[in-house]
C-alpha cells in the first residue's frame, strides 16, 4: 500500500531500526517507545488490522508469534513482557497495518491498558 508508513518501512523508503527481518515478517523498534523494549512485528503483507486476519493467515500469525518468543529472549525480557495490538481507530489504532507491539524492561504489573 502506497500511503502506508509501515509498508514503507518494508520498502525501506522510511527508515527504521531493525531487530529482525525475514521473507515474511519485520520487526524494528517503535519511534516513540513506551518502556525500554518496545519492538513492532508486522507482516510483510499489508492486513489492516486483527480485524482483518482470516484462517488463511493461521501460519503466518503463528510464525509472528513464535518470531516474538525468540526476539523477547533475544532482547532478554522473556521473563516479563507484553503483546499489545490495537485494533481500531476507538482501541488506539493509528497506523493501519496489523502490528503487534513488544513491551517490556520495565515493571508492567499495574498497567492494563
Ligand atoms: P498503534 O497506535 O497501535 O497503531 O501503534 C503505532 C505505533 O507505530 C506507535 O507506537 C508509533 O510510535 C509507531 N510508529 C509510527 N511511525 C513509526 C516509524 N516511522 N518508525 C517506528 N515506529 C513508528
Ligand atoms: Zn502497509
Amino acid at each position: 500500500m502506497t500511503d502506508c508508513v509501515f509498508c514503507k518501512i518494508i520498502n525501506n523508503a522510511i527508515p527504521s531500526t531493525k531487530v529482525y527481518e525475514d521473507d515474511q515478517i519485520l520487526a524494528f523498534r517503535d519511534i516513540a517507545p513506551a518502556a525500554p523494549t518496545h519492538i513492532l512485528v508486522i507482516p510483510k503483507r499489508h492486513i489492516a488490522s486483527m480485524a482483518e486476519i482470516t484462517p488463511a493467515d493461521s501460519a503466518l500469525i503463528g510464525h509472528i508469534f513464535a518470531k516474538i518468543a525468540d526476539i523477547a529472549r533475544d532482547e532478554g525480557i522473556a521473563d516479563g513482557f507484553r503483546i499489545a495490538s490495537n485494533c481500531g481507530k476507538s482501541a488506539g489504532q493509528t497506523v493501519f497495518h496489523l502490528h503487534f507491539h513488544i513491551i517490556g524492561g520495565r515493571d508492567l504489573s499495574l498497567t492494563i491498558g
